[in-house]
């Protein structure tokens, strides 16, 4: 099951989009040389311990941005923006000079946009619950295995009062019912 049936829209989209418009705003307001058809975004799933990354790509001169899903969930908006922020200054080290680090030419860009200056380390929340109703964007971290992880079918949102989902944070597995959890802890045996 997915975030968002009815639109269509995906969280991954919804992620997309919002670093889209603020890197748009960030690149307007400081007149920044970067070229936004040359730059690519992705979402990934499986960067379990950064909230971010850029990619090069010499041969088509394509920066690719690369966010991880389970930082936007857990992060704030500001926080999370700070990680899209860091991001574009590698795009633009890319961009110019078709290389990047964390030198000083990355220090003062990064502090001119208010970006981390070292990429985000990111720890991944145990398990995240996660409303499904499509007008709510109620999530929430859980770093033990409580009632509400265990039985999702016994409990509500905690802002709209719908169903959720709740997703391990190591393997991505969801699930939604009592039944559902015993079956992914089982199935992830030693790995859980
Ligand atoms: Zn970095
Ligand atoms: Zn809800």
């Amino acid at each position: 099951m997915t975030d968002g049936d009815d639109t269509g829209l995906t969280i991954d989209d919804e992620l997309v989009a919002r670093a889209r418009i603020h890197a748009r705003e960030v690149i307007d307001d400081h007149s920044l040389e970067i070229d936004r058809d040359a730059l690519e975004w992705t979402v990934t799933t499986r960067a379990r311990r950064r909230a971010g990354a850029c990619r090069w790509d010499g041969d088509r001169e394509v920066a690719t941005i690369v966010l991880t899903r389970q930082a936007y969930e857990a992060y704030e908006w500001p926080t999370f923006a700070g990680v899209v922020r860091h991001e574009l200054v590698h795009a633009w080290e890319f961009q110019r000079f078709g290389e990047s680090g964390h030198g000083p030419r990355f220090r003062d860009l990064a502090a001119t946009l208010d970006a981390p200056r070292h990429c985000q380390r990111f720890a991944v929340p145990r398990y995240v619950l996660r409303c499904l109703e499509d007008d709510c964007d109620w999530r929430a971290p859980r770093h033990r295995a409580s009632k509400p992880v265990k039985a999702p079918d016994q409990y509500r949102c905690g802002v709209c009062g719908g169903s959720y989902e709740v997703e391990h944070g190591e393997s991505g597995r969801t699930w939604t019912t009592a039944s559902g959890y015993g079956g992914a802890k089982a199935a992830l045996g030693d790995s859980w």
